[in-house]
């Protein structure tokens, strides 16, 4: 792109790149409004660099996902007279390269908090230090960052309710003014790959789920974030935990993108009166303990943070793991939540709970197993939230379910989808049964099955475990490593 006006700058002032990362929009991006508002000419950047992502490069959804909202971030940004250039290689390397070739003598971005990023990001600026140029970091992702906060012996928390406490006597920075509707670019561009060549969209065509349930890129986050704010947020203290409804924002994949900013959420929610915000503030903060956690402790996506679970016997066992990745494991909650996931990329939380814990309790099978399938699967997967979660079900990180607390995924079903709506949308072979056997469809009569059209062990699979042996073995495996634990 050529002929860009140039309203602040001008011929002769040096360029500054914008390196944008999990930070995808142009509204409350602090890095980006400090390079426009610098005066000097503007580049947008976009690296995919393989290896800066550490063990946790993006999963399939994941990926899918960015190539859309890199495609949204590209279009917004050419309606300002901009564009985003988009470069493949190490982080290091490209940023000189594209340094020389525009002349850039500054680089801005968003801080990365998590342990990958963090030294990924440290890497350049040492790579970088020979160079003329001044590197300048932001804090975009969180409203608290994780070494601002600290308990009263200066260590990081480990209980969330202690540290969301303490975080709500710390000021929140507001988010930053509207950014302008056009500024300065070079007067010529460097060359940018397109965007297909980063070949982010798997080549399999199982995407169309993902395409019809969302909208990546920042004018859907808004559209999200909105429509919550001026709606369901009421409701979602009572809506919440039934996956049938649609209580919740669905705002996580926007917010692991950075399409929306955690101080705009904060922002369009933070002084709302009512249970319904009050409770939507709590979980934002458990977004928060979450990347607190992962950058205190950065061993807890493969190693527990409880070391004592380190030595529990986990099974192994592949039909069973397939059995439950397909959502064919016969209890319809937790194949209805593994099916949503795949066709949807996103699992309501409350299933995220009852199907992580089926996995590591009734199947005895390792929550890395189950957090590896969700890092491929989900939108939002993101490696705090994830980790947290996976260690919170398996009874082994910070504030976690007591182990022996074992979720009976029958009546999490009958509580939590009470009318079985949730289960007929997303396993449809069990849809006409009625509600009092919809979430144990082996207590059904035969005359019911059959004008159901239910056929266990046909077109409905028998439960691939007893959930009362289950939960005895599963204790006895806990008991197995609980002299560690005293
Ligand atoms: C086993 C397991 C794995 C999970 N993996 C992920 C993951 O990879 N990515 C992810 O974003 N969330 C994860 N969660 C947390 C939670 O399920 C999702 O954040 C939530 O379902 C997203 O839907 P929502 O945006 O409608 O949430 P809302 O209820 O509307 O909450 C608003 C926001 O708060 C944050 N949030 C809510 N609950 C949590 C939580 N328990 N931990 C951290 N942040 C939270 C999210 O950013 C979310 O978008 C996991 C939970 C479990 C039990």
């Amino acid at each position: 792109m050529t002929g860009a006006p140039l309203p602040a700058g001008g011929p002769g002032r040096t360029a500054v790149l914008v390196w944008f990362r999990r930070d995808l929009r142009l509204e409350d991006n602090p890095a980006l409004l400090a390079a426009i508002e610098s005066g000097c000419p503007v580049i947008p950047v976009y690296i995919l660099d393989a290896d800066g992502e550490g063990a946790w490069p993006p999963g399939g959804a994941s990926r899918w996902w960015l190539h859309q909202s890199l495609a949204a971030l590209g279009a917004a940004l050419r309606r300002r007279g901009s564009a985003l250039v988009l470069r493949r290689g190490g982080s290091a390397a490209v940023l000189r390269a594209l340094a020389a070739e525009t002349g850039a003598r500054m680089i801005f971005w968003n801080r990365g908090l998590e342990p990958a990023a963090l030294s990924r990001d440290r890497a350049v600026q040492r790579e970088l230090a020979d160079l003329p140029i001044e590197i300048s970091r932001f804090n975009a992702s969180l409203l608290f960052e994780p070494d601002a906060v600290a308990n009263s012996s200066g260590s990081p928390f480990r209980v969330f309710t202690p540290f969301w406490r303490h975080c709500l006597t710390l000021p929140v920075t507001p988010p930053g003014p509207p950014t302008p509707g056009r500024w300065a670019g070079p007067q010529t561009w460097p060359r940018s790959l397109p965007l297909a060549e980063l070949k982010l969209e798997p080549r399999l065509g199982w995407t169309a789920g993902l395409a019809e349930s969302w909208e990546p890129g920042e004018a859907g986050a808004l559209v999200r974030l909105r429509t919550f704010a001026a709606g369901r947020a009421a409701g979602y203290a009572e809506g919440r935990d039934f996956p049938g409804e649609s209580a919740t924002s669905r705002l996580s994949p926007h917010l692991h993108f950075g399409e929306v900013g955690v101080r705009q959420v904060w922002e369009a929610l933070g002084a709302a009166r009512g249970r319904g915000p009050e409770v939507f503030r709590t979980e934002i903060g458990w977004r928060e303990f979450a990347l607190h956690l992962l950058h205190h402790f950065p061993h807890t996506p493969t190693a527990p943070l409880r070391p004592e679970f380190a030595a529990f016997p986990w099974r192994t066992d592949a039909v069973a793991l397939g059995a439950w990745q397909r959502g064919a494991t016969g209890y319809p909650i937790v194949d209805a939540g593994m099916r949503q996931l795949w066709r949807t990329g996103w699992m309501h939380n409350r299933v995220r709970m009852i199907v992580s814990s089926f996995l590591v309790k009734d199947l005895l099978l390792p929550w890395t197993a189950g957090a590896a399938w969700f890092w491929d699967t989900l939108v939002d997967a993101d490696l705090a939230a994830n980790t947290l979660g996976w260690q919170w079900s398996a009874g082994c990180g910070a504030d976690a379910a007591p182990y022996f607390r074992i979720f009976n995924p029958v009546l999490q079903g009958r509580r939590f989808d009470p009318d079985g709506d949730y289960v007929r949308r997303w396993v449809p072979e069990l849809s006409r049964l009625p509600a009092d056997c919809i979430h144990d469809p082996w207590t059904a009569s035969p005359e019911t099955l059959r004008r159901a059209g239910v056929a266990l062990g046909g077109n409905y699979p028998h439960p691939i475990v007893e959930h009362a042996a289950a939960r005895k073995a599963a204790l006895e495996a806990f008991a197995s490593i609980r002299r560690g634990l005293d």
